[in-house]
């Protein structure tokens, strides 16, 4: 059995409190175990990431942008293996392993030119003899607590801008995926970044939190997850008044109208719906058809669906993997059954592989197409983060508008229209933090990641991504 360390202060180093295993979600069998710190670990590895961003913080843009650089390029040769490792303990097809090798790394490269574009400003004083300057500064020791569903791309994400900004991090991955954490932190080592810059923690997830969040020289917590743990993270963040990025749940209308294009509305559902078995927070979860290309809509996506493959990721033609672990797959089935005897339509459900679902193996749920949802339908509110269409009808714009908005996640929304004035005057009127609009897969790294309402604060990516990580500092000069 394989046991993996975690990197505390530029060491290779074990968990005061033992340690625990990690499982493919394809197979159930153990792939490594990785250690489980004590809260006193947490405590230390936080004192040298604040002795580390003393030096840190003051090395010019220039050497920040080279170190990120080398990262990028270490990660790009390693980017089977990476995937690889994705796929293994968190269960997505290979390709997606690789794929979100590639979108992970591209943060890494946008930073590495963006860290040299960290501008302060001179503003005109209203005195001759005084003149204002605002200089830009890291803020800090950054904890990163980031989720299971893309276990590489959601740390590089949150790394990649606080070391370009000058922050030194401490890495929380989830506890379902913690090797492909291990393994950006061989690269980080080799990418040559100074002892204490980037370290990673493993273990209770409670505890870590805990210590990350009494801890003062913590000063911004970083955290993409369920709603639930972002919340209790906000509250507990304002005792010591750490700046926090919350990245947190959604429930992404998929809005399709009468002169949609086809097949691009199909193929934009497919890519929002199914992409890591529908467990991403922008995927689509509620979709709001127009009545006229109803019989159409669901008629093409059963066509496709019929030829999609659920299996291991690692198996060459799987377009499916399993669900990440049982509780997940008692949700979604929990949402079909709680519509089923509601009154929803099963328009259509895949077969499941033969060795399933609860003998020890993978959790394999199949695509599924439900129609006849309604507002009072679990699926209708809550996430599912399963491979379920549930479509809604809709017959005019502004009942659809009003049945959109109504959520309290705000995370992204899709809208398939060929009317330009039509799909201007919806996309301003969503109140969602990133539109689809005729486009299935919107996350690129120099765009602003993020949500309204109870989907999160701040935002991911592109000059958006780096301002959480600097405080603004304005300097009264008298001449
Ligand atoms: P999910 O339901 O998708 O697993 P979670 O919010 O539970 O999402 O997990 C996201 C991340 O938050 C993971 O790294 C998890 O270990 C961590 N986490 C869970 N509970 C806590 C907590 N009380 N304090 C700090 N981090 C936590």
């Amino acid at each position: 059995m394989k046991h993996l360390k975690n990197y505390i202060n530029g060491n290779w180093t074990d968990g005061d409190s033992g340690s625990f295993p990690v499982y493919n979600p394809a197979t159930g069998e153990v792939l490594a175990t990785v250690p489980k710190v004590s809260e006193n670990q947490v405590w230390a590895a936080v004192d040298d990431a604040e002795t580390a961003f003393l030096s840190w913080s003051r090395e010019t843009a220039e050497t920040r942008s080279n170190h990120l650089r080398r990262l990028y390029d270490l990660i790009l040769e390693k980017e089977e293996d990476l995937g690889q490792t994705i796929t293994l303990e968190q269960g997505k097809p290979l390709k997606e392993g690789i794929g979100e090798v590639r979108y992970g790394a591209s943060f890494v490269q946008w930073y590495s030119e963006e860290t040299k574009r960290v501008n302060g400003e001179m503003i005109p004083a209203s005195h001759q003899d005084k003149r204002i300057m605002v200089l830009k500064q890291p803020v800090g020791v950054v904890a990163a607590i980031t989720p299971w569903n893309f276990p590489f791309a959601m740390i590089t994400r949150k790394i990649a801008p606080a070391l370009a900004a000058g922050c030194t991090v401490i890495i929380k991955p989830a506890s379902q995926t913690p090797i492909s954490a291990i393994k950006i932190m061989e690269l980080v080592e080799k990418a040559g970044f100074p002892k204490g810059v980037v370290n990673l923690v493993t273990g209770d997830a409670a505890s870590i939190g805990k210590a990350l969040l009494d801890h003062k020289k913590v000063k911004k917590i970083t955290f993409t997850g369920s709603t639930e743990v972002g919340k209790a993270l906000y509250r507990e963040a304002a005792d010591t008044v750490k700046r926090i990025s919350l990245e947190l749940g959604g429930h992404a209308p998929f809005i399709v109208f009468d002169d949609a294009k086809f097949p691009d509305c199909i193929q934009g559902a497919l890519a929002s719906k199914f992409r890591n078995c529908g467990q991403a927070c922008i995927s689509s979860n509620r979709f709001y058809v127009q009545k006229g290309i109803q019989k159409k809509f669901i008629e093409k996506l059963k066509s496709n669906l019929k030829n999609f493959r659920l299996g291991n990721g690692l198996t060459s033609g799987t377009d499916l993997g399993p669900l990440i672990d049982e509780k997940a797959y008692m949700k979604v089935s929990d949402h079909v059954t709680d519509a089923l005897s509601n009154g929803a339509v099963m328009e259509y459900q895949g077969e499941v592989p033969a060795k399933n679902p609860h003998g020890g193996g993978g959790y394999f749920y199949p695509p599924t197409i439900l129609s006849g949802i309604r507002q009072d339908m679990k699926i209708y509110r809550e996430e599912t983060f399963g491979p379920v269409i549930p479509i809604i009808t809709f017959e005019e714009e502004t009942e659809l508008l009003t049945m959109a908005n109504d959520s309290d996640y705000g995370l992204a929304a899709y809208v398939y229209t060929q009317d330009l004035s039509r799909a201007l005057k919806i996309s301003e009127a969503l109140e969602y933090g990133i539109i689809g609009l005729n486009d299935g897969a919107p996350s690129t790294a120099q765009a602003p990641f993020g949500g309204f309402k109870e989907s999160g604060i701040d935002r991911e990516g592109g000059s958006y991504g780096i301002e959480p990580f600097l405080e603004t500092k304005y300097i009264s000069i008298g001449l």
